[in-house]
């Protein structure tokens, strides 16, 4: 340490508070980085690595930024994952004594990112504190850029992570015993891609915490928060702010309220399920387009945006709730003149919640004010209409609304209407705003008549009448003669620089006029910033009125979108109950059908209820429409129960607590399990977790197993879910095991519908309608034919068929039949899908399976019963 320079030391001192973090150094007109940072950073951002000679034998290993680039990179670095401390200069380089004073004012993570132009506009960018206790987790969830703060407490792993599948947020920070809960933190980082920090252990004492929360939100009690409660919660949220006090160094005064929520108020989506049903984004692109949300955005503000995305994520299960939503869209597709006009007033406003993040944290520029007083011109237009709403929710985001004229008009007297960039250089502040600005840019205008007047003295004085007065930055004000004249210059003039073809001069008059120009510029720009400063934290003063309107104008942004949506695609409204009935006519699949070119989608309806329709068991060849049929029931359910409207002829919907789905090959190959392990876990998740007011959507469980092993596994689950006792959810089955559709004679609540298809010739047509009764043919190599399989496999693969069937039926029925025992028995009597491997050895593996156990018997112990019986046993499974 010692032999390093003395700015070296300085890096390294600063560097040692944040270990964890890459340190931009700020060195005149650069960020340096150095030693592990600058071959880190280097790599990550593809720059220059140089060195630096700071003391030591070797050179430092230096890369750098310029500083008007910084976001840029610094967006780069924070989107990867890493942590980035901004070290300033926080003096005047020239007015120092020795080394510039720096300190760091900012820490830039994943999750408190401010730079709105690295983040999605219309998504949030949550962080989150997780505090695990004793199996009981505290949670805290905020957005910094929207002032959006919440607080809740799950008590298993599952519940826990899909509070974070549905937040997905860009970070999590917790405790240490977060680690050693069941929640693998690699497929946190590597696939859902979210920066995890642990926090040392200061930040979670309790003492702490609620000092935290009771000094943010002033309050002398955390009662007064509505927090009390929540144990956990409390350290999480005190966490969450001692964090945040540490990395932004500032007063986070847009965190105006903690809202607390109990998981039980929504639907439970899991996040396999979540994916599934591609709400937010498709499976495999990872796209909104495709999704339900793309379907149904059709909001015009960025808080718009993020609202409906929550609502997607978050459906309700209280009726009333429901049903107020259904009352404000129904109201607004009844009145699209009002609406449209509504939505033509949002199109230009602003994320009013960014911007007024950002002018409490004190980084709103000017241009910033201009487009905030733009956006708030809007509002009382749609206040206006709003007035003429009926429904309960319309009328009470109407009441939310504030018209903020005082803001309005703030903005309007003080800035002008086109600010410059900078907010170092005037420009800022309107004529009349403030009378010191007003004579100071006065002395500016004097001025330029004191030197036209000066020039003309000296024009008179000299007799040089090309003399012309002008200015540089680096000489300030100056008289410049031509040479043909500069004989005539006069003594007082003094030389400040040759040209070739002219000489400038000054005079001490000049010198004079000079300081008063340039003086009453630099107080007139400092006096600008200072206003304009002034007025900002004004309008900071007000954040929470601003986010309450922010908020509400998100809603109506949302409920339009939502009846917009619903009349364009002519949906309908559903009717909600509490009796488990789902009824749906003529529903479609809202996704599918705008993929597919006009009006080709085919209607259909689905039938549940608590009683003899619990479980619908749908057969039909692959690519006939199963999986479709399945999820368009789930989306209309869940689209019910956001509170939108649905692509159906008419709509009875069951509120359903929770919404289940195991569907198709699972994206999970990656996280190294096998597709049968993952099925299975996924089931084993279902029947644990599914309550009698679930939905639950499988298709072809038990595909990735043995035939016999799979179609028992998918019998005794069906046999599970149907039993009121042991679960009754509502389900839908889709399977390629016809043997299933015995179930229906033998279960009184399951029935069998498959999906029609029309053989036409050697050739198959899809119907895509769902029909009553199970299918009877697979139609495998039919569709292997219309994918394009070659010729010549397809003929092969007929002959096989052909002979299979003929040989070896009797063989797998009899395995079967051992297989099962009592009712529960399978008995296929027909095999149109054949599992080739598993005919062929089957026999085989059978008989050495005997012989081994003959080997294996200890006959000298065996008692003449303990033999009958083996025989018995043996003879059984032959
Ligand atoms: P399965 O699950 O039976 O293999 P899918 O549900 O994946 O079949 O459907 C296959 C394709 O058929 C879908 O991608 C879709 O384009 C089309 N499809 C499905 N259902 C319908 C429908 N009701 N109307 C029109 N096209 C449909």
């Amino acid at each position: 340490m010692a032999e390093l320079t003395p700015m070296m030391q300085k890096y390294v001192e600063t560097k040692q508070e944040y270990k964890d973090c890459i340190l931009f150094y700020r060195l005149g007109d650069f960020y340096e980085m150095f030693f592990e940072d600058a071959l880190t950073a280097s790599k990550e951002l593809e720059i220059t690595l140089t060195g630096k000679d700071c003391g030591l034998e070797e050179r430092a290993p230096m890369c750098g930024i310029p500083y008007h680039a910084v976001d840029t990179y610094l967006n780069r670095l924070v989107s990867k994952g890493y942590k980035v401390a901004i070290c300033e200069q926080v003096e005047d380089p020239k007015m120092a004594k020795g080394l510039v004073k720096r300190e760091v004012v900012r820490i830039v993570t994943p999750g408190t990112n401010l730079n709105t132009q690295a983040l999605d506009a219309t998504k949030n960018n949550y962080l989150m504190c997780v505090v695990c206790v004793e199996n009981q987790y505290g949670l805290s969830i905020a957005d910094i850029t929207t002032g959006d703060f919440f607080v809740t407490e799950v008590d298993t792993d599952r519940k826990l992570m899909d509070e974070i599948t549905k937040f997905s947020p860009s970070e999590i920070i917790c405790n240490d015993s977060f680690y050693v809960s069941s929640i693998d933190i690699e497929d946190l980082k590597n696939r859902l891609g979210i920066a995890v920090y642990s926090l040392e252990a200061w930040y979670f004492d309790d003492d702490l915490c609620k000092r935290a929360l009771k000094d943010h939100f002033e309050v002398k009690s955390l009662e007064g928060l509505g927090i009390s409660d929540y144990n956990c919660g409390v350290i999480a949220s005190g966490a969450m702010l001692q964090y945040l006090t540490e990395t932004q160094k500032t007063s986070l005064a847009n965190l105006t309220h903690l809202t607390p929520y109990a998981t039980g108020r929504y639907m439970i989506i899991d996040s396999s399920t979540r994916r599934n049903l591609e709400l937010c984004e498709t499976l495999r692109e990872k796209q909104k387009r495709g999704s339900l949300l793309w379907v149904l955005d059709k909001t015009k503000t960025a808080m718009g945006a993020r609202m409906l995305r929550s609502f997607i994520e978050q459906p309700l299960i209280d009726r009333q709730e429901i049903e107020r939503r259904l009352q404000a869209v129904e109201e607004l597709t009844e009145n699209a003149i009002a609406r449209e006009e509504i939505r033509e007033y949002l199109n230009p406003v602003y994320d009013l919640e960014r911007l007024i993040s950002k002018i409490s944290y004190q980084s709103a520029s000017p241009r910033d004010l201009i487009s905030f007083k733009n956006s708030l011109a809007m509002i009382p237009p749609v206040k206006y209409i709003m007035k003429g709403f009926e429904a309960p929710l319309l009328k009470e985001i109407e009441a939310d609304i504030d018209e903020l004229a005082d803001i309005c008009s703030l903005i309007g007297n003080s800035i002008v209407d086109e600010p410059p960039l900078t907010i170092k250089e005037g420009g800022i502040i309107r004529e009349g705003y403030n009378e010191e600005i007003d004579k100071l840019r006065n002395a500016k205008t004097e001025g330029k008549n004191w030197l036209a007047q000066l020039e003309a003295e000296e024009r008179e004085k000299t007799g040089i009448k090309s003399m012309k007065v002008k200015f540089n930055k680096v000489f300030g004000y100056y008289l410049e003669v031509t040479n043909s004249f500069k004989d005539k210059v006069p003594d007082y003039y003094t030389r400040k620089q040759t040209l070739t073809n002219a000489e400038r001069y000054i005079t001490p008059k000049l010198k004079e006029l000079e300081d008063m120009i340039l003086g009453a510029e630099d107080k007139l720009f400092a006096l600008e910033y200072d206003m304009f400063a002034q007025v900002r934290d004004t309008i900071a003063k007000e954040v929470l009125r601003i986010q309450t309107t922010a908020k509400a104008l998100a809603g109506i942004d949302v409920f339009a979108s939502m009846a917009l949506v619903a009349e364009r695609n002519h949906y309908v409204r559903p009717s909600i109950n509490e009796k488990g009935l789902i009824d749906i006519k003529n529903g479609r699949h809202p996704v599918v059908e705008k993929m597919i070119s006009n009006d080709m989608f085919i209607a259909n309806d689905t039938f549940l209820d608590n009683g003899k329709n619990r479980i619908s068991i749908i057969t039909g060849p692959n690519m006939a429409g199963k999986s479709t049929y399945m999820r368009q029931t789930a989306l209309i359910v869940l689209m019910a129960q956001i509170g939108c409207f649905v692509p159906a002829s008419g709509a009875r919907i069951g509120i359903v607590d929770r919404i289940f789905t195991r569907v198709g090959a699972s994206d999970d190959l990656a996280s190294g399990q096998s597709t049968f392990m993952v099925e299975m876990t996924e089931v084993a998740n279902i029947l644990r977790n599914a309550t009698a007011n679930s939905l639950l959507v499988l298709d072809e469980i038990g595909r990735g197993t043995s035939t016999f092993d799979g179609l028992s596994i998918a019998w005794a689950v069906v046999e599970h879910i149907s039993n009121p006792k042991l679960l009754g959810a509502k389900t839908l089955f889709a399977t390629h095991y016809h043997e299933l559709t015995e179930l229906e004679g033998k279960l009184d609540n399951v029935n069998n519908y498959c999906i029609a298809v029309k053989e036409k010739g050697d050739d198959i047509v899809f119907l895509r309608k769902i029909v009553k009764g199970g299918a009877d043919k697979s139609y495998g190599i039919q569709v292997a034919k219309l994918a394009g399989v070659p010729d010549s496999v397809i003929t092969r693969a007929k002959e096989l068929v052909e002979e299979l069937s003929d040989a070896d039926i009797t063989i797998k029925a009899r395995e079967v039949e051992a297989a099962g025992s009592g009712s529960r028995k399978a008995r296929p009597k027909k095999y149109d899908q054949l599992d080739l491997e598993q005919i062929t050895l089957s026999a085989t593996v059978n008989e050495t399976d005997i012989i081994q156990e003959i080997k294996e018997i200890d006959i000298g112990t065996m008692t003449p019963v303990d033999a009958l019986n083996t025989l018995y046993r043996l003879q059984n499974k032959l």
